[in-house]
């Protein structure tokens, strides 16, 4: 069978074959790739502590032969992985310890983030959750429920967020239920699911899905997670419109990243690519500073003069607000040089 031909199979199979078929060691990903390994900084040891997973789908719009494709850099592990980095640590957000404990975590006045599953389709090295060994976690029905009440018994929070991990993760039985008691909650008019599915395993929204979706009284917002524009192949633009054409919100969010994301130019293809398939650019975070992920890091500074240019080019609609997360702050804080903007 031609390499052709089995991905076409791959890609007609169910996202759950597809998701137990992602490619999960260092080898197979750089013979796809046409890479020969020791032309790669790649570290086995990284590989450890954190292991590789991509489906198909995402390392299918990498190019071949590229040592430096923005979407390899995003889940290759790296010798510069295993390097110190002041103040970087383990848990830099700090509150991820206690959202595992409660299941929820209401840190801004008018919503409630869930964390429903630790699990992951990909696993981005960037991310600050590679420091917990919690990949299969899930929301206990018992916490779920204790959740529910927190919401119900809070008429001041208007908004549920479902997050993880990825919460697309969960199968159809578990988010249709969850959905639906979410939606019997009066006060409650939103529900926002922030996964990267739709992005990096787009067969995850089938009709069913989106069936769920739709029948949920509360208004449905979906936020997905895309970094680079080269990761909007074909699969996820059709994803993509069967959730716009069904009514479904989508914005987006991106984290800055050295040697992904980190040109005025790249910034702003993403935000016209996004755009193009109906989908808003939210924020563009910068990273949390976990260890393992120093090298990605792009300084304040830096991100400001690259906005400042990004906002000289695009439309405001299509310039993503640059935040951070500051511990014990009422929402997350936008990075700006003054009150005036990003000049
Ligand atoms: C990011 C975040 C939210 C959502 O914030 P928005 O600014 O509304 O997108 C809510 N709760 C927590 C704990 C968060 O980290
Ligand atoms: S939580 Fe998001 S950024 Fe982190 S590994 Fe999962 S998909 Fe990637």
């Amino acid at each position: 069978m031609s390499e052709q031909q089995s991905e076409t199979e791959h890609f007609n199979s169910s996202w759950q074959q597809q998701l137990a078929e992602a490619f999960n060691n260092i080898e197979d990903l750089c013979h796809y790739l046409h890479l020969p390994q020791d032309i790669l900084p790649v570290s086995a040891a990284a590989g450890r502590r954190f292991p590789l997973r991509v489906p198909l789908s995402f390392a299918a719009s990498m190019e071949k032969g590229n040592p430096h494709d923005p979407l390899l850099r995003q889940v290759l592990p790296v010798n510069d992985e295993l390097l110190a980095h002041p103040g970087f640590s383990a848990d830099p957000v700090g509150d991820l310890q206690a959202a595992t404990e409660f299941g929820v975590l209401h840190k801004y006045q008018s919503r409630v983030l869930f964390i429903n599953t630790g699990s992951c389709a990909i696993n981005c090295r960037y991310c600050f959750r590679r420091n917990f060994p919690y990949a299969d976690l899930q929301l206990s029905k018992q916490k779920e429920d204790a959740a529910i009440r927190y919401i119900e018994q809070n008429p001041g929070i208007s908004e549920a967020i479902l997050s993880g991990g990825d919460p697309l993760v969960l199968n159809d039985a578990r988010l249709s239920r969850l959905i639906q008691q979410l939606g019997r909650i009066k006060h409650l008019k939103r529900i926002r699911i922030h996964s990267r599915l739709p992005v990096v395993l787009p067969a995850r929204i089938t009709e069913a899905l989106i069936d769920t979706l739709r029948q949920s009284p509360a208004q449905i917002i979906l936020v997905i997670h895309c970094n680079h524009a080269n990761e909007i192949n074909e699969r996820v633009i059709s994803a993509c419109a069967a959730l716009k054409n069904n009514g479904i919100t989508l914005f987006n969010q991106s984290v800055l990243l050295r040697g992904v994301n980190d040109t005025a130019e790249q910034l702003c293809e993403l935000s016209e690519r996004l755009f193009s398939h109906g989908i808003i650019p939210y924020y563009l975070h910068l990273l949390d500073q976990a260890i393992g992920t120093g090298h990605f890091e792009v300084c304040e500074q830096e991100a400001l003069t690259l906005m400042r240019q990004v906002q000289a080019i695009l439309p405001g609609y299509l310039v993503p607000k640059l935040v951070k997360e500051v511990a014990g702050m009422a929402s997350k804080q936008y990075v700006l040089n003054d009150a005036s903007g990003y000049r």
